[in-house]
């Protein structure tokens, strides 16, 4: 209740410039913000992956059902003829969702890369990404602006005793590093396989990336808001200034 029940999205502010991270549930509230506004919404979306928690809230996101907005989305997992307009497309269809996704009013561009590539979707906008260790694959994200950085690393499961020289880079010195951290190192040995990391090792790598800011995101829905109160306890005495992510949490790097 404390810490927000709703699934992935991160908004990340570069100036003017609007970047959205994930598509889950906490996407319906964005969007309200955004129509509420009354300004013309253009943005880029960004999805680490397809998983369901991270694609649900599509549906439900108002820019897109207004004529004039500006929408790109991208995703790095996948590959046309299966790449993000059919994915999405194939969730939005009946009986699991009773309109296709053509009623997108704001019809939206559909841009596939290939997790790797640096982007540069908007001017003084750069994104470097990295392909992820996730069942049927996912993409981390590094945001470069005036002189600023913050990555966007979930979902992902580290190696025990092996560090992901890709995910290092792409920590490396960021002002604020989003990171999975959805088990505890004790619960992690029940969970290998299943994609995930543990907040500890999120430190481990803030802490040998020299990350300025380090912040413990996608919760396990089975902790409640006491354990997440013990989580930010523990990692305030490992790493001083770390956060746990909070809905509606706002950061400035
Ligand atoms: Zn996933
Ligand atoms: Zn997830």
């Amino acid at each position: 209740m404390r810490y927000g029940g709703n699934t992935s999205c991160v908004e990340v502010r570069c100036g003017e410039r609007l970047l959205v991270f994930d598509g889950g549930t906490g996407i319906r509230a964005l969007g309200k913000e955004l129509e509420a506004s009354g300004k013309t919404t253009d943005l880029d979306l960004f999805f680490s992956h397809t998983h369901l928690d991270h694609v649900v809230g599509m549906p439900f996101f108002q820019p897109s059902y207004a004529a004039g907005n500006r929408l790109r989305f991208w995703a790095g997992h996948l590959k046309p003829p299966h790449g993000i307009k059919a994915v999405l497309d194939k969730m939005m269809s009946a009986p699991l969702f009773p309109v296709p996704i053509d009623i997108f009013a704001a019809k939206p561009e559909f841009r596939d890369f290939t997790a790797g590539e640096t982007l540069e979707p908007q001017p003084g906008v750069v994104i470097k990404t990295a392909p992820l260790n996730h069942p049927n694959g996912a993409t981390g994200y590094r945001v470069e602006f005036a002189g600023k950085s913050v990555t966007y690393l979930t979902d992902i499961e580290h190696r025990p005793g092996k560090t992901d020289a890709a995910v290092l880079g792409l920590m490396d010195r960021a002002d604020i590093a989003i990171y999975d951290c959805t088990y505890d190192d004790t619960e992690y040995a029940a969970h290998r396989g299943w994609g995930h990391s543990t907040w500890q090792e999120g430190v481990r790598l803030a802490t040998r990336a020299r990350v300025k800011q380090f912040v413990i995101f996608h919760h396990d829905p089975d902790h409640n808001d006491d354990f997440m109160d013990k989580i930010a306890a523990a990692a305030e005495k490992l790493r001083p200034g770390t956060v746990v992510a909070k809905e509606g949490m706002v950061l400035r790097p």
